[in-house]
């Protein structure tokens, strides 16, 4: 692996160098070989479990963890950090990209407070699924590199298999970081990590009138395209605290997520998000709050002038409302099969939403069945209803529609999953796994929603939602 660490290089002071725990028992459990390849890593003589483990260093690696703050269900933390995670360091791909490679459960750091800085295997398993079907599926995310356990038993609600999950990223940059420097009111240091953050992902921003007002920018657009997608697949993340909002626009984090089966505006599955502040539907909402942390965080350096730099950062934060709806429409138009555009899309998507409340229909299998609907048959649609008339208006209005789009069908199955990562499929993924070390289904799920779009022969009940509609289904940390 050939590092080229520009974090550790050009930001001292704004993370702690440490080392990682040693592992006493090492196993791979899984290498993401296809996404090694792509980053270019050649790792056919490399010590796997023991490096992503956390127990060797390689060569050219300068782990470090990273300080962040953040506001979490509102609260602020002035500090929280990399509690139990460590960059090793940056790739460059073939293609040119700079990628951080982390590893999460690799022990305690400066950052790590009452915590014991380790993993278990059931959230690392969780994340590394969600995470590679995120991918597949079209959505910016962090990737799953490896899963490698330890050889410890890690406490949480039960004793679980202790576990270390390497994540891949555009970068780990936070809302949380900038708030970190600024709550400290350490402009100097703030300042370095904005130009850092400009110069890795927005160097177009170097050259405008305000490179500050234009990262802002750049990353409500980033965030305004991100949570798009996720709506459009009935994704939940479940804990948008702000350093769980990255300012490249990748999802990061999977801890108590979920996606959703039959819809529900709603929906909330976080065990500890007992008000519903990141429900379903609230999440372009809080999309905008963080940012109007990140702008917050960003007013020293915008303009020596508070109250002109106030006002020049507020103008984004409240454009970021169009921004959102311009983002929904295309995804929408594109999940529906439209390519052409008409003033009441958007009126006609909301109904088909309002439709499915209180019916129980299966958001992932509405769309496919669209599909069907375009192609002249409305019984795969109507089939998901509790009150298949509920959708009967609708479906004569979508039919006028289409008159006009002769590729909506091929269009729509082109567009929406078949296979999703579903709760109950990852409950007994991560089951097997965790009580019997049988990986088996973990690898049939995996290779299932990592090819999400076509039709796998045998796999039917992979597509399918549970038999059984579990009203209390929870998701957890646990991390
Ligand atoms: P999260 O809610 O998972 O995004 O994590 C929030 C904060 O808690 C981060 O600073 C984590 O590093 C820290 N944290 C979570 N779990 C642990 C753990 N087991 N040990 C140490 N720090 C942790
Ligand atoms: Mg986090």
């Amino acid at each position: 692996m050939k590092f080229d660490n520009t974090y550790f290089r050009d930001l001292s002071g704004l993370y702690a160098p440490y080392d990682a725990a040693v592992a006493p028992d090492p196993k791979l459990i899984k290498f993401n070989h296809a996404l090694a390849d792509e980053l270019g890593l050649d790792v056919a003589n490399l010590d796997l479990a023991s490096i992503f483990s956390g127990a060797l260093k390689p060569d050219g690696a300068d782990t470090l963890a990273q300080a962040y703050a953040g506001h979490q269900f509102g609260g602020f933390s002035p500090q929280l950090g990399d509690g139990r995670a460590l960059l090793l360091g940056e790739i460059i791909t073939p293609d040119n990209k700079r990628i951080d490679i982390q590893l999460k459960g690799s022990g305690r750091t400066p950052f790590s407070r009452s915590g014991d800085g380790k993993a278990g295997l059931g959230p690392v398993l969780r994340e590394y699924l969600v995470a590679e079907a995120m991918h597949a599926l079209g959505v910016p995310t962090t990737r799953a590199l490896a899963a490698v356990t330890t050889g410890e038993r890690v406490q949480r609600e039960t004793a679980q298999t202790g576990a270390v999950l390497t994540r891949t990223a555009a970068s780990h940059i936070r809302v949380g970081t900038f708030q970190f420097f600024a709550a400290r009111g350490e402009t100097e240091k703030l300042k370095q990590l904005a130009d850092y953050t400009i110069n890795r992902h927005y160097p177009d921003a170097i050259n405008v009138e305000n490179p500050y007002l234009e990262l802002l920018k750049s990353a409500a657009n980033a965030q305004a395209y991100l949570i798009a997608k996720w709506i459009g697949l009935g994704f939940i993340h479940g804990v948008m605290n702000t350093d769980n909002v990255t300012l490249s626009g990748e999802t990061i984090d999977y801890g108590p997520c979920a996606f959703m089966d039959h819809y529900d505006a709603n929906a909330v599955f976080s065990s500890i998000d007992t008000q519903g502040r990141y429900a379903y539907a609230n999440q372009p909402l809080i999309a905008r709050w963080n940012l109007a942390r990140l702008a917050e965080s960003l007013i020293p350096l915008i303009n020596t002038d508070q109250d002109i730099a106030i006002t020049q950062a507020t103008e984004i934060i409240e454009t970021f409302s169009a921004l959102y709806e311009t983002h929904w429409l295309t995804e929408m138009r594109r999940k529906f099969g439209f390519e052409i555009t008409q003033d009441d899309d958007a009126d006609l998507f909301d109904t088909f939403f309002e439709t499915m409340n209180d019916n129980m229909v299966d958001f992932t299998l509405a769309f496919r069945a669209l599909a069907d609907l375009a192609d002249g048959n409305a019984t795969p649609l109507r089939d998901l209803y509790l009150t298949p008339s509920a959708t009967d208006a609708w479906i004569k209005r979508f039919e006028i529609r289409i008159t006009n789009e002769p590729n909506a069908a091929q269009n729509i199955r082109a567009a929406n999953p078949i296979y999703i990562p579903r709760n109950h499929l990852i409950e007994a993924a991560l089951k097997a796994a965790q009580t019997d070390g049988d990986y088996a289904q973990f690898e049939q799920l995996l290779a299932i929603i990592t090819n999400p779009f076509s039709e796998q022969p045998g796999k039917e009940v992979y597509a399918k939602p549970p038999l059984m509609v579990d009203p209390s289904y929870k998701t957890f940390c646990g991390t």
